[in-house]
């Protein structure tokens, strides 16, 4: 499935449409991939919207990649014909700039995105450098093992940055992929961490509490207690001002978004500062993942035996996943799967 241009999704709905292509061509670093599950992200729509555009077109979207090695690497020797492996949103970094080198190849100025800079996994085939392909654990089905590459590792990123201790209470506003992923390792890390949801939807908010929130309110809701940290998944702007009053002193609110869009923006202007950043109060972004990042939350998940919850379509349905996506029917990851 491609992209051949930015679109408007209210307007169009089939922004992707089939093709036949040839096989990619893999290079003497790269393993070729026959691809069998690859996620739908809310990022796809920010790169089929245009607020995070693929540098040319056509593109092949799709960064939560399973599948199996069909053409093994002439350079590196690291996975056998057959193995199953993972491609995540980090598909190559420079490797030698300062933040390489410091283990932030997440902020490298050279970083190369699944799916949006080179062509990703809403397709049979798909080639990555070896160095950038994951090992996925038995324990996961492909489907399952799909959400855990993007929504699973960048929750772990962004759980990271918060810096929850055990006893704190942790916010998640929006509650799609990454939101449930993140309440699942919280419970299993954090024991005594109580875990509050902002969602829009009543299901989401059943979803978050039978997962073991505390308590799910709207998204703009105020919280019974004030929150240390809070992760906010979604793409608007009046969630973050909300978020913002329910933090206590100190906390942090941590955005956890590629892209937000444009519509809400006038919201920003109500920020009170007494109210919203008094006290210390801070906000961070979080950009990207790291190959760490991926590699410990699969190992994280695979140790906690946790199932993903997923919704599976064919590959062939991608532009339904994504409006639905888009329109917010959300339990737990989409999935699309390629036979
Ligand atoms: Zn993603
Ligand atoms: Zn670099």
């Amino acid at each position: 499935m491609i992209c051949r241009q930015i679109t408007d999704l209210k307007k169009n709905r089939t922004p992707l449409v089939s093709v036949e292509i040839a096989r990619p061509v893999s290079g003497e670093k790269d393993v070729l991939i026959r691809v069998t599950a690859c996620g739908v992200c809310h990022t796809e729509l920010d790169e089929i919207e245009g607020r995070t555009p693929p540098p040319s077109f056509p593109v092949i979207p799709g960064h939560q990649v399973v599948g199996r090695v069909v053409e093994t690497s002439a350079l590196d020797q690291r996975f056998r014909l057959g193995d199953r492996v993972g491609v995540a949103w980090i598909h190559s970094a420079c490797g030698h700039c300062q933040h390489c080198l410091a283990g932030e190849e997440n902020l490298c100025a050279e970083f190369k995105a699944t799916g949006r800079d080179v062509d990703g996994g809403y397709a049979q085939f798909i080639k990555v450098p070896e160095a950038f392909a994951h090992p996925i654990p038995d324990v996961f089905t492909d489907a399952e093992a799909a959400p855990l590459l993007c929504a699973g590792a960048i929750g772990l990123r962004s759980l990271r940055l918060t810096g929850l201790r055990d006893g704190q209470n942790l916010g998640l506003t929006g509650f799609g992929a990454s939101g449930h992923l993140v309440l699942k390792t919280v419970r299993s890390q954090y024991p005594n961490v109580k875990v509050f949801v902002f969602a829009r939807s009543a299901q989401e908010r059943a979803f978050a509490r039978q997962l073991g929130a505390v308590w799910a309110g709207d998204s703009v809701d105020e919280s019974p207690e004030k929150l240390h940290s809070i992760i906010d998944t979604t793409p608007a702007w009046k969630p973050v001002v909300a978020a913002l009053e329910n933090l206590a002193p100190v906390g942090r609110l941590v955005i956890n978004a590629i892209r937000k869009e444009d519509n809400d923006k006038s919201e920003l202007l109500k920020i009170d500062y007494s109210k919203h950043l008094w006290m210390e109060k801070e906000i961070k972004s979080v950009a990207n993942v790291t190959r760490r990042d991926v590699g410990e939350f699969l190992e994280l998940a695979a140790a906690m035996s946790f199932r993903p919850e997923v919704q599976e379509y064919a590959l062939e349905e991608a532009n339904r996943a994504l409006i639905d996506l888009k329109e917010r029917r959300i339990r737990g990851a989409k999935v699309l799967r390629i036979d």
